[in-house]
């Protein structure tokens, strides 16, 4: 799979960058969720990519840590007003470090939290100081 860098908050045709709590990062991160709910304010569709982004409510600030997610399925049903609840795949992590997006296979959960690529692993064993 050819590799993707996300550096600039672009959001071409089909891509919609979203915040993310952390609760549900981690969740989204580990595998065990696999939908999202939310307001659709922005024409949602299958084959979609959600840039998900975590965000810290209480520092108020996006952390380093991103997850490309695909939509697999849209439904209304039961749900609140112009909300939708999205099924999704993980497709890939960004790496906090370099930004590559890379298979979960690839990436590390770094002590601090961080999801760093195998490659910036290999750089951190490298100069140490760093871990
Ligand atoms: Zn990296």
């Amino acid at each position: 799979m050819e590799k993707k860098t996300r550096k600039a908050l672009e959001e071409p045709h089909g891509v919609h960058i979203l915040k993310i709590q952390p609760e549900y990062f981690r969740a989204q991160a580990e595998g065990k969720k696999n939908f999202e709910i939310r307001e659709n304010d922005r024409n949602f569709n299958v084959g979609d990519e959600l840039w998900l982004r975590e965000y810290d409510p209480k520092a108020e600030a996006y952390t380093e840590n991103s997850l490309v997610v695909k939509v697999t399925y849209i439904t209304s049903y039961m749900q609140q007003e112009n909300y939708v609840v999205l099924g999704t795949k993980l497709e890939a992590f960004v790496c906090s470090r370099c930004h590559d997006e890379c298979e979960p296979e690839e990436t590390t959960k770094l002590s601090n939290g961080e999801y760093i690529c195998d490659f910036c692993k290999f750089i951190l064993k490298e100069d140490e100081q760093q871990c």
